[in-house]
């Protein structure tokens, strides 16, 4: 792709910029936006490509996924709704949510307080709605309910 920028046609620039030199050195930047432009052209077409790629094995390994828990939930081995609740769990293990700094305190480098441990992912309770900890929690048929429902099932 050849570009002819318009301060490269004659007549273009004042009177005063009209020597040989500063229209040496205007089109050596012109030649070097040209260049810069097809560079990232060809870097906007590598990632454009690893993006389709990884865009497929994202696929590929959702099938792969579904297949295995397809086969499982079959065989009697894992309750679809227990598969979920871990999925979650995990999903959210990994992906724990933005602090908001002033939430904290007013030390803006540090996200959480000092000795904290990282939070344990938190799941609804199936019985009253409230968040708790995974740790926290019972999973049973219908979902995992948290432990003070799970002790009242119990004593009534
Ligand atoms: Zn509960």
């Amino acid at each position: 792709m050849k570009v002819t920028l318009p301060v490269l046609q004659k007549g273009w620039l004042p009177t005063s910029f009209e020597d040989a030199n500063t229209r040496d050195a205007i089109d050596i930047i012109a030649n070097g936006v040209i260049a810069l432009e097809e560079k990232t052209d060809k870097a906007t077409a590598t990632l454009e490509q690893q993006v389709a790629e990884q865009a497929k094995h994202i696929e590929q390994l959702q099938a792969v996924v579904a297949a295995l828990s397809e086969l499982l939930v079959d065989k009697g081995t894992l309750d679809p709704g227990v598969l979920e609740v871990r999925a979650q769990a995990n999903h959210d293990q990994l992906n724990p949510p933005d602090v908001d700094p002033r939430a904290v305190g007013d030390h803006p480098y540090r996200t959480s307080p000092a000795g904290a441990s990282p939070a344990e992912p938190k799941v609804a309770c199936t019985k009253c709605g409230d968040r708790v900890a995974v740790g926290d929690t019972q999973i049973t048929e219908a979902g995992p309910i948290c432990d003070p429902c799970h002790t009242k099932q119990f004593t009534g």
